[in-house]
């Protein structure tokens, strides 16, 4: 590390001690976690790693708002809905952390934030790095899949329905109110900013979706955006029905350009799109029933002709203005 004149960095005392104190916790599966040069996992004979990398950086992937406890679960979550649209089962995770300053306090909030979710799922901190600078947290998640069972991008169908989980366009109707473009009464402000901060991740889904789903991926920068990479991928189009995309109360109450702004190019939802032959209908329901989530049709794959969305009465919508995030043009 470069040698610096202002003295924001905490201490190597500092460093260490939250470490210590915050991010060393007996490992039970992994074959050696914090505390040593390298983790070591021991995935079972037969499976695949599955792993993910996602980095949130203060003020562009969250707001300097959020509280730490919640940052802390969303920082994991958004990795572990990577491995939900693998099918993969989470095993472990690192954690590299940029922090401003040593803050006790803060990190404590993280670090239960971060934990409450990971013991959800069963899966352990093995490892990671801390250091001074900006607040950016980096999490690489690992998981497994048995060999060739992982859900890809790539293996839609032309005749395969189109499926979503849950309900879509919440978190960036939150995001909106955040930039004063959107007002909202308090109580539904609060559940729309619970889909912002707090997004469940579809892991339970994506493994029972394993031998059923074509095609899989989640819902991170946007359903038109993250489709078109699924059609990229498999080398189809598809017809996507936008009354039939689910919606909240409190979303399916604005306008409808709103709306259409926050279904088809919202980002931040995490939940599963994925693919399925259209005889599998009954199979898919009985994954979801399993999961415990709820999953809509909302359109099929077609052999080519793009991406089109379309509203009930069967008009083709004006997808103009409508792109997918991109860190860098926007
Ligand atoms: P090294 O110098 O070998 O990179 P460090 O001193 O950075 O090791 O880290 C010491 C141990 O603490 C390592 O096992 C590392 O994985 C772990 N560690 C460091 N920061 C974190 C963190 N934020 N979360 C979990 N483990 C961490
Ligand atoms: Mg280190």
């Amino acid at each position: 590390m470069l040698p610096s004149r202002t003295a924001i960095a905490p201490s190597p005392a500092g460093e260490f001690e939250l470490i210590r104190r915050h991010f060393t916790r007996p490992v039970r599966r992994a074959a050696l976690g914090v505390g040593d040069d390298c983790a070591l996992l021991a995935p079972r004979p037969g499976m695949q790693l599955a792993v993910s990398t996602d980095l949130l950086v203060e003020g562009r992937h969250f707001l300097s708002t959020v509280a730490p406890r919640r940052l802390g679960h969303k920082a994991l979550a958004v990795n572990l809905s990577d491995l939900a649209a693998c099918g993969a089962q989470p095993l472990a995770f690192t954690l590299a952390l940029s922090l401003p300053r040593a803050d006790d306090t803060f990190v404590g909030a993280l670090a239960e934030g971060l934990f409450a979710l990971a013991q959800a799922h069963g899966i352990e901190l093995v490892g990671g790095d801390t250091t001074a600078g900006p607040l950016t947290l980096c999490i690489t998640v690992f998981g497994e899949v048995p060999a060739g069972g992982a859900l890809l991008r790539s293996g839609a169908r032309p005749g395969d329905a189109l499926w979503v989980s849950g309900t879509l366009g919440d978190a960036r109707l939150a995001l909106e109110v955040f930039r004063g473009a959107v007002s909202l009464p308090g109580e539904d402000f609060d559940a729309v900013r619970q889909a912002l901060e707090l997004p469940q991740p579809r892991v339970d889904l994506g493994l029972a979706l394993r031998g059923i789903a074509t095609a899989a991926i989640d819902l991170s920068d946007g359903l038109l955006g993250d489709l078109g990479h699924v059609l990229e991928r498999s080398g189809v189009g598809a017809e996507l029905e936008f009354d039939a995309l689910p919606r909240s109360a409190v979303l399916a109450g604005r306008p409808r350009a709103l709306q259409q702004h926050c279904l088809l190019a919202g980002g931040d939802d995490y939940e599963l799109l994925f693919t399925a032959p259209a005889q599998a209908e009954a199979q898919v329901l009985q994954a979801a029933r399993q999961a415990a989530v709820a999953v809509h049709r909302v359109g099929r794959i077609t052999a080519g002709g793009g991406l089109q969305v379309r509203d009930a009465a069967g008009q083709l919508l004006d997808l103009r203005g409508l792109a997918s995030y991109d860190h860098f043009a926007a």
